[in-house]
């Protein structure tokens, strides 16, 4: 993170400080030197680094991508006419049976050994 000091009325900023303390000091400096000690309209801003920019992209293009191919899978054509079709059915109920057959076989093998 890094800080700046800009003063509205005079359009200005303060070159980019490390920390807050020497963007403070340059606040308080210009304040002296500009505007006799007085407070103008001015702030400090805090200026993320390149890997928070990144980063905060990153998570922003993930949750969109994650929520647009959600809403479009489940929304899709092709996904409900698989689900309706007979051979979908069948596949769910076959994979149903086989995992009751292969279960049980394993019942049976645990109990004879
Ligand atoms: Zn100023």
């Amino acid at each position: 993170m890094r800080y700046v000091h800009y003063c509205e009325p005079c359009d200005a900023r303060s070159p980019e400080r490390a920390d807050s303390h020497e963007a403070a000091a340059d606040r308080d400096d210009h304040r002296l030197r500009a505007h006799h000690g007085l407070a103008p309209r001015d702030y400090i801003a805090e200026i993320p680094g390149p890997l928070a920019i990144a980063g905060r992209a990153l998570v922003a293009v993930l949750a969109t991508a994650a929520r647009a191919g959600a809403r479009h899978l489940a929304a899709s054509d092709a996904v409900r006419q698989v689900r309706a079709s007979a051979y979908w059915q069948q596949a769910v109920r076959l994979l149903a049976i086989g995992t009751g057959v292969l279960v049980l076989g394993a019942v049976i093998v645990h109990k004879m050994l």
